[in-house]
């Protein structure tokens, strides 16, 4: 398998996509694993930041409101 950009040794595959990516091309984006709501119904999402991305493939239409922001 190599890297869908190009050809290089891929480093992993993408969460979203499934597309092989190498180290160069892929792109930083949190992977949103689950979304709950806590004691103050105030919505969290639980995150891991070091999820490969393609930086191609547009995991989501919207952007998502992030509990952070608070
Ligand atoms: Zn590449
Ligand atoms: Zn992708």
């Amino acid at each position: 398998m190599r890297c869908f950009k190009c050809r290089a040794e891929p480093m992993g595959i993408c969460q979203f996509c499934g597309r092989a990516v190498c180290e160069d091309c892929h792109g930083p984006m949190p992977f949103i694993l689950t979304i709950f709501t806590g004691r103050n119904d105030i919505p969290k999402a639980v995150v891991t930041a070091d999820a490969l991305w393609c930086g191609t493939c547009r995991p989501q239409p919207e952007p998502i409101p992030m509990p952070e922001l608070y």
